[in-house]
């Protein structure tokens, strides 16, 4: 297996940084090796304090760049402040995000800025439900509205997360069937978009409802390389759970 990639998605938790630093020092003491790693999507607040500890289990990254320039944006943040406060990578087009008003046009506007900063990129995409049957055209239409116009020299830093929106948040995730489906349907429209030699580096990971008891199996055998974990990242004992069950597969 290749380097699963694990993301700790922390949305608007914890409620301060001494929690945070407690949550991660605590889920670093349960890696059962040094060289097991994830990356933590944090709340923007915390990214300074973070970068500054230099911790070696995680890479920090933001959970949304606001706007590609800077500007009279208030309350938003700026692709080149994300960069200064040294992400290393970025996610974009969340559905809580896309709740808020935020266009497939707009988010692929993003992304190719994203990638053309060399910072790798975490776009998800997934079906509202599955009572029609068109959700795998609903899938591949946002994919692909949300790639507009991307370069496909760059495509190496793009890594999609399946995320159904029927799964996040809820009382239970996607089957493995379910997301192997979905995983197929995705790279294939990255075949089209990029040729298969580029679409074959573009990762693809599940997002909903990931948990100790499911993580592993999403890779084994849902087609994915990696995890997006929202409410269990908030859990050192789940998290660790997860980041090792993976780990040793
Ligand atoms: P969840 O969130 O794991 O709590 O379902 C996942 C996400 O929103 O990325």
């Amino acid at each position: 297996m290749q380097t699963p990639i694990i993301i700790a998605n922390l949305k608007c938790n914890p409620s301060n940084i001494k929690e945070l630093f407690k949550l991660q020092d605590s889920t670093w003491n349960k890696l059962n090796k040094e060289k097991y790693k994830y990356y933590l999507a944090t709340p923007n607040i915390f990214l300074r304090e973070l970068a500054k500890e230099k911790y070696k289990a995680f890479d920090i990254g933001t959970q949304n760049i606001d706007k590609v320039e800077d500007g009279a944006y208030t309350g938003e943040i700026s692709l080149s402040q994300a960069l200064d406060a040294e992400v290393k990578f970025c996610i974009l087009g969340h559905s809580e995000v896309r709740a808020r008003g935020e266009t497939s046009l707009e988010i692929s506007k993003k992304v190719n800025e994203t990638l053309r900063a060399n910072l790798p990129t975490v776009l998800c995409v997934g079906e509202r439900s599955r009572t029609l049957e068109t959700y795998l055209d609903e899938i591949k239409n946002m994919l692909v509205a949300s790639l507009q116009n991307i370069d496909r020299r760059y495509v190496e830093s793009l890594v999609i997360a399946y995320e159904p929106l029927w799964a996040i948040g809820a009382s239970r995730a996607a089957t493995v069937d379910d997301c192997l489906e979905a995983t197929i349907q995705i790279r294939r429209t990255l075949v089209d978009l990029f040729g298969i030699s580029n679409a074959k580096k573009i990762k693809v990971l599940y997002g909903g409802s990931v948990d100790e008891v499911n993580a592993a199996s999403f890779i084994r055998l849902g087609g994915v390389d990696g995890v997006l974990v929202g409410r269990a990242s908030l859990d050192a004992d789940k998290f660790a759970t997860i980041v090792n069950s993976i780990y040793e597969i």
